[in-house]
């Protein structure tokens, strides 16, 4: 497959599964517009790595809780390169508390960054898909889109916003040629993970190690976690014309853990 003249804006791309994915689709040969929060040094480093790949690599700082800073971000991309050809909504956060204990700011920033944020890359990105008659949306949803968890009562509420927005989306674009997809990934070592496992072990009083083996892959049939890469690589498959009539879809990679 080539991606060749293809641009893709992944949301979150300085850091797992966002970066493997831009990884993945610069490796298809697309130009990327990465976004996400990390030191600048190590934001330049992806960058050059993605262009010496061949393909123009840039940089948004856009923070996807701002609506505002998204609507440039996606502006000037469409500006750049006359359009954004695959839109990937990955940008996301956590945090793991009883709901009665859960900051009501904590739940506002869950729901923008997780969900709200890819209601306002698509309302910008559409129109230019629309009008070069090819697109894909793939936004990063989550086992919990299925399924839930105690403690992630904001995650949980935003993932499962995020496959339904998606799915409305599907229907409204599905004669367009472009199609939108949740991908539905069960735990993936990542920073995002590694960093809920100590706040896991105190909301349900357990220990760090019964939190990834009595929680985290307790769910996951194979006992393994899923690794970025092949979360990417079902991302690559969306962006195939295999997949054109794969839309409105979760596609699930979760060790078999919504199949229980
Ligand atoms: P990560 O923490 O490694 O990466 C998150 C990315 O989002 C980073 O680039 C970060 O800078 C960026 N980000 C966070 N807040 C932002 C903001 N306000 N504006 C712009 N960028 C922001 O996490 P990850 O595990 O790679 O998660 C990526 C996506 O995959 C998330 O949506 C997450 O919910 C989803 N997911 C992860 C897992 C998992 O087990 N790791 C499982 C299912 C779904």
């Amino acid at each position: 497959m080539s991606l060749k003249g293809k641009t893709a804006l992944v949301t979150g791309s300085t850091s797992g599964i966002g970066l493997a994915i831009a990884r993945a689709l610069a490796a298809e040969g697309a130009d990327l517009i990465l976004n996400g929060f990390g030191e600048p040094k190590n934001i330049e480093a992806i960058r050059q790595e993605l262009e010496n790949t061949g393909v123009g690599a840039f940089y948004s700082p856009a923070d996807m809780a701002k609506p505002e800073e998204i609507r440039t971000m996606v502006e000037n991309g469409i500006r750049d390169f006359g359009g954004i050809d695959i839109l990937v909504n990955n940008a996301g956060i956590q945090h793991v508390a009883p709901v009665e204990d859960f900051p009501p700011e904590k739940w506002d920033a869950i729901l923008a960054i997780n969900l709200s944020s890819a209601f306002h890359t698509v309302r910008h990105a559409l129109p230019a898909m629309k009008q070069k008659g090819w697109g894909r949306i793939i936004n990063i949803a989550s086992a919990h889109a299925l399924v839930a968890s105690p403690y992630k009562s904001a995650y949980v509420a935003a993932k499962h916003g995020l496959l339904g927005f998606t799915k409305s989306i599907a229907l409204e674009t599905a004669q367009n040629n472009i199609t939108a997809n949740t991908i539905c990934p069960g735990y993936v070592f990542t920073p995002l993970v590694k960093n809920q496992i100590a706040d896991t072990a105190r909301a349900r009083g357990i220990t760090e190690e019964e939190v990834i083996n009595d929680v985290m892959l307790k769910a996951q049939w194979t006992k393994k976690f899923v690794t970025v890469e092949q979360v990417a690589g079902i991302a690559l498959f969306l962006c195939s014309e295999t997949a054109e009539n794969v839309t409105g879809s979760a596609l699930s990679v979760d060790g078999g853990w919504t199949a229980a």
